[in-house]
């Protein structure tokens, strides 16, 4: 049985009315959509960001008004090495127009060369590097030739995108900065520290060789009172000294004036000359002292022999470092003995320093060697310290090719480690003679 519906002209009125809301209402709402995406078309060309087409869809534009406005050059390079993404400050610092840049190598486009105005190679490309280990590679040393030939610094950090599901790099993100202002303060904070530590140091000695008069019976008489004064006057003098000395030292080795002068040495020699020296000291806090070589090489009649570690280095730099990590092991112990090792094999020495003392937690290991870091502990704030000993240390052994890391437990003690690359004895003797044949002096050298 068929059912029918009778409607009132009223009603019919009613149904039309809805209808008609429902497609007014409608039509606008696709009207503001079309009005916004062409408002953000002409936004994002007005930022100059240009973006291939299949990167960024449309309700993505937003994003493109950030890229547009980001003072870091952002680039997205693809798994082909090409790029699609290009953002104007990236155009503003290589001199490469978006819609030249996008769709060429990214080698091509940002020409990266390393402090010495070389080419990265290809294996050493942070972009390469990204796509091939997918981790974020960071450099904030690098340089990069622009379209027009002219270097400049910059600071890079190159992030892979993973893909979710299948977790392969689809592409990276690289973000770079100009850092020329960073760099020229950075030298004119260093040439400020390095004279002021300088000038300083000439009234700082006289004070401390004033103070030694004072409290030096044979020269001067003081009554008890006066001489507790003028010893603590003394020893944040000394201190202050040190913290003098130890800054133009980090500031010479910073911008490479620090005098280098290397020369075959006999690792051996050295080591023990500091580890004896440090003896007295550890003695003074009841810490035992041990200096142990390793074994290593027979003779055919069975007598052992010290095995010669040669290496190529400024031996007073060599002694600097050891006494520094040799003073850490004394000052942050309270007990047990202090252990100085010398080992290696046919290509590396190693010098260990082993201490029985508070140890360093895995937090503060990785910023141990940064300038002016001091482990926040009880410890550190008893003991007197400038935080740039093992800066200095880092940069010394650097400069030598060598390698220096420590290896620590809480409330263990601690293992700091110096590798550096050992001369056969028939290289130490070569290099030896001809430095002898050489009339004048030598030169400071920053190579092997
Ligand atoms: P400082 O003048 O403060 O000793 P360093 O650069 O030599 O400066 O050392 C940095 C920090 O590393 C120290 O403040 C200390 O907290 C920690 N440290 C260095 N050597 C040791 C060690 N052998 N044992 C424990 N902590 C150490």
């Amino acid at each position: 049985m068929q059912k029918s519906y009778d409607l009132t002209l009223a009603e019919i009125s009613v149904v039309a009315a809805v209808l008609l809301a429902v497609i007014i209402t409608f039509s606008a709402v696709l009207f503001w959509r079309y009005r916004k995406r062409r408002g953000l078309g002409r936004m994002a060309q007005f930022a100059g960001l240009a973006v291939s087409d299949n990167v960024i869809q449309d309700q993505k534009l937003s994003s493109s008004f950030v890229l547009g406005a980001i003072q870091n050059g952002v680039v997205m390079v693809g798994k082909d090495n090409v790029l699609h993404l290009f953002n104007p400050a990236a155009s503003k610092i290589t001199g490469w127009p978006a819609d030249e840049a996008i769709g060429l190598n990214v080698a091509n486009v940002l020409q990266l060369l390393n402090e010495g105005g070389q080419q990265l190679p290809t294996e050493a490309n942070p972009f390469t590097k990204a796509l091939q280990t997918k981790q974020s590679v960071r450099d904030s040393n690098l340089w990069l030739a622009t379209r027009s030939g002219k270097r400049v610094p910059i600071s890079l950090i190159v992030s892979p995108i993973l893909d979710p599901s299948s977790q392969t790099v689809s592409s990276v993100v690289g973000v770079f900065a100009d850092t020329i202002k960073e760099r020229e303060d950075e030298a004119k904070r260093s040439e400020f520290i390095s004279t002021a530590s300088h000038e300083m140091r000439t009234p700082i000695a006289a004070i401390e060789g004033y103070l030694a008069l004072a409290l030096n019976e044979k020269v001067a008489k003081i009554d008890p009172n006066a001489r507790k004064y003028l010893q603590k006057a003394s020893d944040a003098t000394k201190q202050l000294g040190i913290l003098f000395a130890d800054l133009l030292t980090s500031s010479k080795a910073e911008d490479g004036r620090l005098a280098n002068y290397p020369v075959v040495v006999e690792a051996g020699e050295i080591v023990e000359q500091v580890a004896d020296a440090g003896r007295l000291k550890a003695k003074e806090k009841e810490l035992g002292m041990r200096y142990i070589v390793s074994h290593d090489q027979q003779r055919a009649s069975g007598q052992v022999m010290r095995p010669l570690y040669y290496i190529y280095i400024d031996p007073n730099r060599l002694r600097e470092v050891l006494q520094n990590l040799i003073d850490n092991a004394i000052k942050y112990t309270s007990e047990g003995t202090i252990t100085v090792r010398l080992t290696g094999d046919s290509t590396v020495v190693q010098i260990q320093i082993q201490d029985t003392g508070a140890g360093i937690s895995s937090e503060d290991i990785p910023h141990l060697f940064q300038k002016f870091y001091r482990v926040d502990s009880s410890m550190t704030r008893t003991v007197g310290g400038t935080g740039l000993g093992l800066y200095i240390c880092k940069q010394i052994i650097e400069m030598n090719n060598g390698r220096i890391w420590v290896e620590s437990q809480l409330g263990k003690g601690s293992t700091f480690f110096i590798n550096l690359p050992r001369l056969t004895a028939a290289k130490a003797l070569e290099i030896q003679k001809r430095q002898a044949s050489q009339i004048s002096p030598l030169e400071p050298t920053h190579q092997l």
